[in-house]
């Protein structure tokens, strides 16, 4: 009786693009939490979260932070790696 379990990946690290001046920044990511603030080495802005969105990671780059596949996760009962 093996029911294949479906698994959500948590990615190890995002590329954020700033949207002050569009530099891509790789940044590695915690396993359960959102990264709220960056500083941008291009254009030395400071990269802040919507106060609409989570975070940085779920605003500026085509991923979801953590704290959210989790949430999404356990919504639809998928195993997390
Ligand atoms: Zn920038
Ligand atoms: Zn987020």
């Amino acid at each position: 009786m093996g029911r294949k379990k479906l698994i959500q990946k948590i990615p190890k690290s995002v590329i954020i693009k700033c949207p002050h001046c569009t530099e891509k920044i790789k940044i590695t990511i915690s396993q359960d939490s959102g990264v709220f603030f960056l500083d941008c080495k291009k254009c030395k802005q400071k990269i802040t979260t919507p106060i609409t969105q989570c975070c940085i990671i779920c605003a500026f780059s085509d991923k979801k932070c953590p704290r959210s596949l989790m949430i999404e996760a356990r919504a639809k009962g998928l195993e997390i790696k």
